[in-house]
């Protein structure tokens, strides 16, 4: 029986080619993010190789995260693998600068909408003693950078999630892992500076960054691991990246 993923923010970026990636080795998948013409599209395209089933809603507000794991039809309620992947940053500058909606929308988006998509989708993979869910933090969340407070703060929190929830799952046959990329090359910056793309390219050049196809790689391998295998934790770098906010640009 094919395995069935459901990807949070698989509208662009990581989850998109994720989505792609996993649809060609045959996993089902259940798509998430709010852009449903984006949505529609990935149906149609993916649809041709395996089976899709789309959810639009905002992973913030917390009803219509439960709703939308409700309103799935009973074939689709058994999920093997969740992949919280929706996410992003907002602004980039010092606390004193900041605009307390971006706060809000990283803490709400990174942080809740994870633990509430979480939450939902839980009972099906105890009911079924099985399951997969694996968190995208980021290297952010373990090394701080300069005007990255609450982002950085954002990702921190779901670090420290992830290893809660492996320990409260270890005993139920459900593996719990956490990805934490450094520099990826997707709309990310786009959406952190609001939509100045000078400046969300600069953040791109002069060195070769990851690609969200790296990503989608990197997820097939983990999924593929044996039953007793968990890659609990991995950061992924750009080979030009040494830690957060160090990159070595030749170009
Ligand atoms: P991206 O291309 O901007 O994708 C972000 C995804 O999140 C989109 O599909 C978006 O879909 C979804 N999303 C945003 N707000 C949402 C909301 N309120 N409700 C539901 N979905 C929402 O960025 P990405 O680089 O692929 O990011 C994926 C993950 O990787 C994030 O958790 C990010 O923090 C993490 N990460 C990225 C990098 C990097 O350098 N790119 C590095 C480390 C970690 P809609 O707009 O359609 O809702």
């Amino acid at each position: 029986m094919a395995k069935i993923v459901l990807i949070s923010g698989a509208t662009s970026g990581i989850g998109a080619a994720t989505a792609q990636h996993l649809a060609k080795q045959g996993y089902h998948l259940i798509l998430c993010g709010r852009r449903a013409e984006r949505l529609a599209e990935a149906a149609q395209t993916l649809g041709q190789l395996t089976s899709v089933h789309t959810l639009c809603f905002d992973i913030t507000l917390q009803n219509a995260v439960f709703k939308a794991i409700e309103s799935l039809p009973l074939a689709w309620k058994r999920i093997d693998v969740l992949l919280n992947n929706a996410g992003n940053a907002h602004g980039l500058g010092a606390v004193q600068d900041g605009q307390l909606a971006d706060w809000d929308n990283m803490i709400d988006l990174n942080v809740k909408g994870l633990i509430y998509l979480t939450k939902a989708v839980l009972p099906l993979m105890l009911a079924q003693n099985s399951g997969h869910i694996i968190n995208i933090g980021s290297v952010a969340g373990i090394q701080i950078y300069p005007n990255g407070n609450v982002y950085c703060a954002s990702k921190a929190a779901v670090h420290a999630f992830t290893q809660g929830l492996r320990m409260d799952l270890y005993t139920k046959n459900i593996k719990v892992s956490e990805i934490k990329p450094g520099l990826v090359e997707t709309e990310f910056s786009l959406v952190r500076f609001k939509g100045d793309k000078e400046r969300a390219q600069k953040v791109y050049e002069g060195y070769e960054p990851l690609q969200a196809q790296d990503l989608a790689e990197l997820i097939a391998y983990m999924l593929a691991a044996p039953p007793h295998v968990n890659l609990a934790d991995v950061l992924i770098l750009p080979t030009k990246q040494a830690a957060s906010g160090m990159v070595h640009k030749t170009q």
